[in-house]
């Protein structure tokens, strides 16, 4: 039976007009069709599959529309590729502040009915793939915590590091922590600041936080968009512009939900700002300033859809760079290019252009995995990677074929991808991957395994090609990357999972510790 989980749906009025605070139980929604199962859908983890790396979430704000809620409802369906296990709007009216929570898909959780639910001028809106935190519902976003500040919504972006003590004292002061993702932290640590005014309170409590957020909140007639002080995720500011009055405000993680929107990019918001948008107009102040800044340049590798714009960067642009800088560093002779689809398309391109040799789709995605071919765990292990890919036999056979991949993780979906060509006949199969090798993992919002279970931080690269039975394999340098990515010479990035420096003091040491054994 499939089951769906809504939860929400709040901001009732009480008889004096006050919001009154409702706990809604779990109900649960049975039987619809084409929503996900809470134990038999692929999408969920599975320890023995080699996924790709996962996003943690997508963040929106809309301020100023006069149906906000499906404003966000577009700018969260555009942003579906940075988590799908669960989403959620918040809205508000200046009065009122509802939120409705569910897990699944974007389209699935807020259909017509669900969003007429959602009044307001005003709104937020979160997708997640879960780091941190229980994978339910309790932790979808967004979180509303009803405080001394009024009440707030917020909606997180990364992940925060070295929390210490901190929830231990917001609970010695009679904080009462709803979920456990590190989200609500900041959310709480505003409710208990002394500072006098909510801005303050809130760039006080920014203040104290390290890690990675792009945050964006709301109270019943305010907005909030921030970005912690080195810039680890996106967060850009869009317009929609009206003849008729204010122009409406957009905040999203990326640029590419501006263009659902028909919002015209403004900037992105700064390392260590904070935004606030009223019906006065934005406003806006440096909460910390003087960090370095480290943006996550695995977004340009693999994360951010190609059609938006990153960290000042279009991430087509990156992704072509990074197969021209690649066929300049790793040319081999060979009759086709060939992409794991689909975020290998891109790069894959640029190879081919830069290289001479002939681009060609030998690998076929079957975009309905998960949707359509649920089976009990085991079958869905045994078809592997063959369910998602299925190779062209008439391109490949007898052909010397490039295969271009943008990541080698634990090594066995490449060693069956590698497996599958050679089995439709090519001659030679070369693999090569638009980053250089992934030897330590994230702790800032991606979700990477330890260290032990990352192939390139236990094996050499000749080990690795032996196992993946490739003909010959090849990264990108990290130099070569940086190239790519850097599009006017002034972007600072974060590279720590390839190469272990972090950019903040606080890492889990457990995660960084090679295998002892030789995987
Ligand atoms: S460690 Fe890697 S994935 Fe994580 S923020 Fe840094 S570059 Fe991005």
């Amino acid at each position: 039976m499939t089951l769906r989980l809504y939860q929400g749906i709040a901001g009732v009025a009480d008889t004096t007009g006050q919001l009154s605070t409702v706990h809604c139980p779990l109900s649960t929604v049975a039987g619809a069709p084409g929503l996900a199962s809470e134990t038999g859908d692929p999408r969920h983890k599975n320890p023995e599959e080699d996924p790709k790396l996962r996003e943690e979430c997508g963040v929106v704000a809309i301020h100023g529309h006069p149906d906000a809620a499906r404003q966000a409802y577009l700018a969260l369906y555009a942003l579906q590729h940075r988590g799908q296990e669960s989403a959620g709007i918040a809205t508000a009216d200046g009065q009122f502040l509802a939120n409705i929570k569910g897990m699944g898909l974007v389209s699935e959780i807020f259909t017509d009915d669900v969003l007429a639910k959602l009044r307001g001028s005003m709104a937020i809106g979160h997708t997640r793939y879960s780091t941190t935190g229980d994978s339910a519902l309790l932790n979808a976003q967004p979180i509303r915590v009803d405080s001394t500040k009024g009440l707030i919504a917020i909606a997180h972006n990364g992940n925060l590091v070295h929390l210490g003590n901190l929830r231990a004292r917001l609970e010695r002061e009679g904080a009462y922590f709803q979920t456990t993702s590190d989200s609500e932290i900041i959310v709480q640590l505003i409710a208990h600041s002394h500072a006098g005014t909510l801005v303050d309170a809130i760039a006080d409590s920014l203040s104290q936080v390290e890690g990675a957020f792009s945050i964006v909140m709301m109270t019943r007639d305010r907005i909030f968009a921030a970005r912690d002080p080195r810039g680890f995720r996106p967060l850009s500011m869009g317009r929609i512009k009206n003849p008729d009055g204010p122009d409406t405000i957009v905040f999203a993680s990326e640029s590419c939900a501006f263009d659902l929107l028909r919002a015209e990019f403004i900037r992105d918001v700064l390392p260590g700002e904070l935004v606030m948008v009223t019906e006065d107009g934005v406003t806006s102040r440096q909460f910390s300033s003087g960090l370095p800044q480290s943006s996550c340049i695995f977004e340009h590798v693999y994360f951010a859809r190609p059609d938006s714009r990153i960290f000042g960067h279009w991430v087509q642009e990156s992704r072509d760079q990074m197969g021209r800088q690649l066929a300049r560093e790793s040319g081999v002779p060979a009759d086709l290019v060939v992409p794991v689809p689909d975020s290998g398309v891109t790069a894959a391109l640029g190879y081919a252009e830069e290289s001479g040799i002939r681009f060609r789709l030998g690998l076929i995605r079957n975009h309905y995995v998960g949707r359509t071919f649920i089976e009990p765990e085991q079958r869905v292990r045994d078809f592997g990677v063959r369910l998602k890919l299925n190779p062209v036999h008439n391109l490949l056979a007898g052909k010397r074929v490039i295969l271009i991949d943008d990541s080698i993780i634990r090594g066995t979906t490449c060693r069956k991808i590698v497996r599958m060509v050679r089995g439709a006949g090519a001659k030679e199969v070369h693999l090569r991957i638009s980053c250089p090798p992934t030897i330590s993992p994230c702790f800032y919002g991606v979700d990477t395994p330890s260290k032990r279970d990352l192939i390139a931080a236990n094996k050499s690269i000749e080990e690795i090609r032996q196992y993946i039975e490739a003909d010959s394999l090849a990264y990108l340098s990290l130099d070569g990357l940086l190239k790519a990515c850097n599009g006017d010479g002034h972007i600072g990035y974060c590279t720590a999972c390839y190469t272990g420096n972090y950019p903040t003091q606080w890492v889990d040491v457990e995660d960084i510790l090679p295998a002892t054994v030789s995987l």
